[in-house]
């Protein structure tokens, strides 16, 4: 037997973004603990947006458990938040929205700044570095700093030990951006492995004093955004597709602009105006290989008679995964398959 240290990490009740939350419980287990081997746990939702004082109790139900690598017996358990039944998920509790189905695919691309003394990393202490153009997956100290590089590496080590599906990384467009994918098959695995991944950086980057700027604008006038590209598949998209199933499939989105925007992170108009290898926020259009549309066919897309899968390139940053994919699931779950 030995003793393990259960790191319980929620999504607390603020709006429009839900900050992680986390607290350690230890129990022991003769190795190392599977997901029905997780009690639920309880937290004082009064402090965190999610409880009035006078009957505060809400639970954590575990729904996917890590292995952390930075702590002897560490594990990370991500929970969903419920009522004080237990059973009844919270009102902030968007993951119990996401429609259960096995066959669909989450691919998000997380784009982020690394911020210190309130400015990206490597920006000067006046004014701005040198202008966009050399950063985006570049090499040498002048394009990506050194502590920086050093704080992506380790981010990436941690989630491979935890055994997220990181698919890849990359230097962005502006100084002092990063970017990371996670691939995950089922309709919340990939949003799971985007809020611990998110909480991995978060914790790292403590030590360094350094903090994770997500919002998806944060510096104005020429420097890029922040996204968090949704691309996704469903096995009929996948297996069968076609023309006119991807046309009605566009239609449907075209037709739910207002709702999709809603989920897709706050202060999106700053990012999506049409500049920057965005949209505008207003519009809905589609196109091949089209980093300036809303969505966007990959060229194997339409080489395989439209089959595949679709990036969705509107969520921003700060959105909530679980949010996206649910969204994004409703609107494909209201367009008939032949
Ligand atoms: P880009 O920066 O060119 O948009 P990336 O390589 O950063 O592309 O991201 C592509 C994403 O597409 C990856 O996160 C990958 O996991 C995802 N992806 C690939 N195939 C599928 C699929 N069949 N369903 C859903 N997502 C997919
Ligand atoms: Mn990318
Ligand atoms: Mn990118
Ligand atoms: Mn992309």
């Amino acid at each position: 037997m030995a003793k393990y240290k259960l790191e319980y990490i929620w999504l607390d009740g603020y709006t429009p973004v839900p900050n992680l939350r986390s607290k350690t419980q230890i129990k022991e287990f003769g190795s190392f603990p599977t997901l029905d081997q997780l009690p639920l746990w309880g937290f004082d939702g009064s402090s965190t947006q999610q409880a009035e004082g006078r009957s505060s109790d809400c639970m954590l139900k575990p729904v996917a458990v890590f292995p952390d690598s930075t702590r002897r017996n560490g594990v990370l358990v991500m929970c969903e938040v419920m009522m004080p039944d237990g059973t009844t998920p919270h009102p902030s509790n968007g993951r119990a929205t996401v429609l259960d189905d096995p066959g669909a695919w989450f691919g998000f691309e997380q784009e982020y700044f690394l911020y210190q003394d309130g400015r990206p990393l490597g920006f000067p202490a006046e004014g701005y570095p040198a202008p966009q153009g050399p950063y985006y997956c570049g090499a040498g100290f002048k394009a990506v700093g050194d502590l920086a590089r050093q704080i992506v590496e380790e981010h990436l080590d941690l989630c491979l030990d935890a055994g997220i599906n990181h698919e890849g990384i990359n230097a962005e467009v502006a100084k002092g951006q990063w970017e990371f994918q996670i691939f995950g098959k089922g309709s919340k695995r990939a949003a799971d492995e985007v809020w611990v991944a998110r909480y991995i950086l978060n914790r790292l980057c403590e030590k360094y004093g350094i903090d994770v700027e997500y919002h998806c604008k944060p510096i104005r006038g020429d420097w890029n955004g922040s996204g968090m590209h949704a691309n996704f598949s469903t096995t009929y998209l996948r297996e069968m597709g076609g023309k006119a199933y991807f046309e009605a499939l566009m239609a449907a989105f075209a037709e739910n602009v207002e709702e999709h925007i809603a989920v897709y992170g706050p202060d999106n108009h700053l990012r999506l105006t049409g500049l920057h290898e965005t949209q505008s926020i207003d519009k809905f259009t589609y196109g091949l290989a089209d980093r300036g549309s809303s969505v966007r066919m990959p060229h194997s897309f339409i080489n395989d008679n439209y089959r595949g899968y679709l990036e969705d390139r509107r969520p921003n940053s700060q959105g909530d995964p679980y949010q996206i994919a649910s969204r994004i699931l409703k609107t494909i779950s209201t367009v008939p398959t032949p």
